[in-house]
């Protein structure tokens, strides 16, 4: 019993609800007949008006190796060679997991013991619904209200939904995953391998068939500065799509570096796609005829 009632929290249930169901698959997948999974919920503590919550998702399954424990969360790890001829799978649900976990500022922790099972366990704490509140204030629509639209809510409230974006990527691990996330908000996403592709990419599209275009920086043929400045010295009227940097590189010469060849910004890798999210409804909303 818990000596509090449950109660209402905001969150993402969607991307949660992902996250769990890649456990309890998992455990499904890697537990022989006759094992069992247990997955617990338990609601931890109330600090600051949030909710800290544990979900343990619990196997008596075939375990993991201990060296494999810490690639875990790394794409496209399976335990060895044979783990996808027995159970399939692509090892990216693991890197998903993680990364959707850490945009929540939750953890993730595994104990596994091979041959006996494996434990995840997920920390989060969210925010608790006040009566009958299902959004947080901030992210309240007041649009009803004569005073006009607020940007600061828009951009808020923008999704990825629907916009259509060039993603130019030459790892592949790194475009994999840049696109799976922000596939599942609805995003278009077409991937240039280098700076040059994205160029002949951009150059050959319907005019205004791209949002926005997000840029690594290290490329082979053409990197991401070379391939904005010849974007931008294009003679068609969406030239100035909002283009932003996405590089390791966050010395602050590289991010003026980004502005001076007329990228729009400079988003540092490992990317936050919240931060993704964000930059590109401000540009959108900035430039409501795109
Ligand atoms: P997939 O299941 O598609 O291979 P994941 O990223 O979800 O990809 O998992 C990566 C790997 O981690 C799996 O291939 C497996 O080797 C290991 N693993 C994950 N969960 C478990 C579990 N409950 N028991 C044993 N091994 C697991």
């Amino acid at each position: 019993m818990q000596d509090f009632d449950v109660c209402r929290v905001i969150g993402d249930e969607l991307r949660l609800t992902q996250v769990i169901i890649n456990f309890i698959s998992n455990a499904v997948k890697f537990t022989p007949p006759g094992g069992a999974v247990t997955v617990t919920f338990r609601q931890m503590h109330k600090i600051d008006g949030k909710l800290h919550l544990m979900i343990r998702v619990r196997d008596t399954g075939k375990g993991i190796k201990s060296d494999f424990i810490s690639r875990i969360f790394r794409p496209f790890e399976q335990e060895d060679a044979s783990t996808a001829h027995h159970y399939g799978g692509s090892g990216l649900g693991m890197a998903i997991a993680d990364n959707i976990v850490k945009l929540m500022q939750g953890e993730i922790i595994v104990e596994s013991e091979e041959g006996k099972g494996t434990e995840f366990v997920v920390y989060v704490s969210l925010p608790i619904a006040e009566g009958d509140q299902t959004v947080p204030e901030s992210w309240k629509d007041d649009r009803t209200a004569d005073e006009g639209v607020d940007k600061k809510k828009e951009v808020e409230e923008f999704t990825l939904d629907g916009i259509r974006i060039l993603l130019a990527e030459d790892n592949d691990v790194n475009a994999e995953i840049a696109m799976e996330i922000m596939e599942m908000e609805g995003a278009l996403i077409e991937r240039a391998c280098d700076g040059l592709e994205a160029v002949r990419m951009f150059a050959e599209s319907p005019i205004n068939g791209y949002d926005a275009i997000l840029m690594d920086i290290q490329m082979p043929n053409m990197n991401g500065w070379e391939a904005a400045v010849e974007i931008r010295k294009l003679t068609r009227a969406d030239a100035d799509i909002p283009i932003f940097a996405m590089s390791a590189n966050a010395f602050v010469e590289d991010k003026r570096h980004s502005l001076e060849v007329g990228m729009n910004g400079h988003i540092s890798k490992p990317v936050d796609y919240d931060e993704v999210r964000q930059r590109i409804g401000e540009a959108l909303l900035d430039a409501p005829g795109r």
